[in-house]
């Protein structure tokens, strides 16, 4: 079976590895716009404190969480081991003890169904500071032992290099959809044909640029975010846990003596590829806000990504009933990173035309729509 990969952020870049390895013949046709999220992306692996409460939304995100581990030793098996991955561990912060009793009393609720959560503990501020040295000294914790990060880039490279040595051939370019009697028949870039059995968009932000002339309305809009990585020289921050503080801001450590911290979420700001004082200003003081010992961090990078967020929290994952061959993997707003590796392997699975292991409903990429009428 021939299938295009349109788009190779993480959610492309993982279907088509998956593709490739189950024997497809797989192309993958991706711009480079400036502002791929996946380039920008923190990399918090942890759906175990979501504040978010919507079902179909957790199944997504834990079974994400959940397969990392198994990704990673396919990764493996092909000769692939630097993805930023490591299980650190996260610390959801506060100075308000009851805050800290809701968060602990919703994780636990959570460990019994999902082991993967790992061991729950509360820490006191010098604990934390422990674990954390930049942390404000009134802060406290719940440390919650099975929460990961990952590098995005090193990720969604990994899995392109992966797919190619199963056989993927990668083409830079803009990807245009071929139709004919109401069924894909390929795609288009830099001016060649490329015939497909089925094609898979992964376009993130840029999908309706794609989608609309063909009349089919998926309402991803971009949301700007701006992160600035902070390089702490001769501090070895390998193993600090994620930071999460009580609001949509967070802290994130890798092996190279870098602290990540963000990010904004510009809804509205179209495709603005610019680092504005205000986003600067909001990131910065947020993140010295909670870590006051990162005051001297030098402020190595900002990345600026576009995450492409639907109209509600939940993901848009299926075919379209009335274009035979497409399947859309889409909309994973914030929580890309976490959900995206699974969310490729199970678009692998409809462009293969197999089951996948959890029911797909609930993500109708044509939802929305379907609400309105
Ligand atoms: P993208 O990564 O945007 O990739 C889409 C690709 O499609 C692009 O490369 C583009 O060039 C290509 N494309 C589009 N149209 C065409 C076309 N017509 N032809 C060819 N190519 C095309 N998630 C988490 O889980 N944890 C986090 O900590 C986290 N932090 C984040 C922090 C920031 C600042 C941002 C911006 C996002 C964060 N996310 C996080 C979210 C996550 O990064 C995104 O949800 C995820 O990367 C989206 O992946 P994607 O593959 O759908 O889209």
């Amino acid at each position: 079976m021939k299938i295009i990969v349109i788009g190779s952020g993480i959610v492309g870049a993982s279907t088509a590895y998956h593709l490739a390895r189950k024997g497809a013949e797989v192309i993958i046709i991706d711009k480079q716009h400036e502002g791929q999220a996946t380039a920008a992306g923190a990399g918090i692996v942890c759906p175990w404190i979501s504040r978010v409460d919507d079902q179909d939304f957790y199944t997504l995100a834990k079974g994400g969480a959940c397969y990392y581990p198994s990704l990673v030793s396919q990764l493996e098996e092909d000769g692939e081991c630097n993805l930023g991955y490591g299980l650190v561990g996260a610390l959801a912060v506060s100075n308000d003890e009851e805050e800290l009793n809701i968060i602990e009393q919703k994780v636990r609720a959570r460990q019994k169904e999902n082991p993967e959560v790992g061991e729950i503990r509360r820490l006191s501020a010098e604990e934390a500071r422990q674990l954390f040295p930049p942390l404000r000294e009134d802060l406290q914790a719940v440390h919650v032992t099975g929460a990961a990060r990952v590098d995005g880039r090193l990720l969604r490279d990994a899995l392109i290099r992966g797919a190619e040595k199963h056989g993927a051939h990668s083409y830079t370019g803009i990807a245009k959809l071929e139709i004919k009697n109401e069924k894909v028949i390929g795609a288009y870039v830099n001016d060649e044909f490329i015939s497909a059995d089925a094609v898979v968009i992964t376009a993130g932000a840029w999908a309706p640029e794609l989608l609309s002339p063909l009349g089919i309305d998926i309402p991803v809009e971009p949301q700007r975010g701006q992160i600035v990585h902070l390089q702490l020289p001769d501090q070895d921050t390998s193993k600090w846990p994620v930071i999460l503080p009580q609001s949509s801001h967070y802290l994130v450590s890798f092996d190279d003596s870098r602290v990540v911290v963000g990010a904004t979420r510009e809804t509205g700001s179209g495709f603005d590829y610019r680092v504005t004082a205000a986003g600067l200003k909001e990131v910065l003081h947020e993140a010295l806000h909670v870590a006051p010992g990162l005051s001297e961090g030098t402020l190595q990078e900002v990345r600026i990504g576009f995450r492409p967020a639907g109209q509600d929290i939940l993901p848009y994952l299926g075919p379209i009933p009335t274009l035979k061959g497409i399947v859309i993997a889409n909309g994973l707003g914030a929580s890309g990173l976490t959900m995206g590796p699974y969310v490729g392997s199970l678009a692998a699975n409809l462009a293969m035309g197999e089951d996948t292991e959890i029911d797909i409903t609930a993500y109708n990429p044509l939802r929305n729509r379907l609400n309105v009428n």
